[in-house]
């Protein structure tokens, strides 16, 4: 689960993190308040999107040399007229895809005088199964292009659990950084409060892209990218509750809902399919005859009815969709149980697209005997190639 910038800072915050002081809003005359309640001159006006890139994003409504969703401004009517300028806009960044961000709300930060740019991250890093840290001297740009460009300029290394952070890992990110005496002390001091936070709340991503020294010689975070691990959000009621709606795929929220395993894509083949590695082997010979798939469904494996009815709105609610595969191949799940759900779902929504539909397994005659019955347009399929033969060439056939 990701959160915004403004969020993540008040949960570093909550660990002795070094953050400016900072307000969010969500309207001009909110961010005009809150830059008032803040010592100036120099305020930042943030955009809060969940997608990094937003400095050097461009607002679809503005025009092309307007600036990016993160500004300056020298005083607080320059507050109101950035205000103005982003709310209710959509951003474009690298991280948002074409189609952008709409901006909600912003965060109103102290501006700081930056003497130097640092990147953090820290992730689990799944091949030794540790938290890792990575840490660069090149801050405040694209980290992608360091490591490709200049991959020396990157440090990582690990933390063993069962130690836990000591204080040579602080002094690593110190060395790393070239930072000495007190700055250094800084640094150790939280290179420990930044994996005490990615601990105590199950993170599983945390970028701090600049992590800053100013002139006065702070340290500081001045940006926080923050992901949840969404299995261990069962304990932690508080930080459920930071997630945004607004920010979600609305199919996802709503596949979330029954609990089933759905992720939107950009194609144009709806599919569900039972079982993660059923669905993948679906996508791929999908593509492999020509078409995209419009999603990754599993829909489990005892979904009962009602689960199978959501997971085809779900489908048929994409507008891109142009035809639907169903794949099921009943272990557990029962092919029955599957057609009266596919059954159900379009008796109440209709369809308007090709449907082809491949059963095998429990029940299987049970199944087919139930979408026959039911006078729906469906083709049948005998086996996965024919499936995805038969579904590629029906949607070719509606587009001609
Ligand atoms: P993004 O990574 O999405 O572009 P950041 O929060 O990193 O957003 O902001 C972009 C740049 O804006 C930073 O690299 C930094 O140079 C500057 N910046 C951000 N916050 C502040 C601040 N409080 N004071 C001064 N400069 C800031
Ligand atoms: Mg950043």
């Amino acid at each position: 689960m990701n959160i915004h910038e403004y969020q993540g800072k008040a949960v570093l915050k909550n660990f002795g993190v070094l953050v400016s002081a900072g307000q969010s809003e969500l309207t001009v005359e909110e961010a005009v308040t809150a830059a008032k309640a803040l010592p100036g001159p120099v305020y930042v006006v943030k955009s809060q999107i969940h997608a990094g890139g937003r400095g050097k994003g461009k607002f679809k409504e503005l025009p092309a040399d307007a600036k990016g969703g993160v500004r300056l401004a020298k005083s607080i009517d320059e507050v109101a007229a950035c205000a103005r300028e982003m709310l209710g806009n959509t951003l474009v960044t690298a991280q948002t895809g074409p189609s952008g961000k709409q901006v909600n709300r912003l965060y109103i930060e102290d501006g700081c005088d930056i003497e130097k740019e640092f990147y953090l991250s820290m992730l689990v890093d799944r091949e030794t199964s540790r938290i890792a840290f990575v840490v660069s001297t090149e801050g405040g740009m694209d980290i992608e292009k360091v490591a490709h460009d200049t991959p020396d300029k990157i440090v990582t290394f690990s933390v063993d659990p069962a130690t836990g952070v000591m204080a040579h890992h602080g002094r690593a990110v110190a060395r790393a950084l070239g930072l000495k005496g007190h700055l250094a002390k800084q640094v150790e001091t939280l290179t420990a409060q930044l994996y005490d936070a990615f601990v105590g709340t199950d993170m599983a991503m945390l970028e701090i892209n600049p992590l800053v020294v100013t002139k006065q010689g702070e340290l500081r975070c001045l940006d926080a990218k923050v992901s949840f691990d969404s299995n261990a959000l069962y304990r932690h009621s508080d930080l459920v509750e930071l997630r945004d709606l607004t920010e979600e795929d609305e199919k996802e929220i709503e596949a979330s809902k029954y609990d089933l395993n759905y992720i939107a894509l950009e194609g144009t083949i709806g599919c569900m399919v039972n079982g993660a590695g059923l669905a993948m082997a679906t996508m791929d010979i999908i593509k492999l005859y020509g078409a995209t798939p419009a999603n990754f469904l599993d829909v489990g494996g005892g979904a009962t009815k009602e689960k199978v009815a959501a997971a085809f709105r779900i489908i048929t609610s994409d507008p891109h969709v142009e035809g639907i595969l169903v794949n099921i191949f009943g272990g557990i799940m029962r092919c029955d149980v599957v057609a009266e759900g596919v059954v159900a779902a379009v008796r109440e929504a209709g369809l308007t697209v090709p449907l082809v539909v491949r059963l095998e397994g429990t029940n299987v005659e049970l199944g087919k005997k139930i979408i026959k019955e039911s006078g729906l347009n469906v083709v049948s399929a005998s086996d996965l190639d024919d499936a995805a033969q038969k579904i590629v060439r029906a949607t070719r056939r509606e587009a001609a």
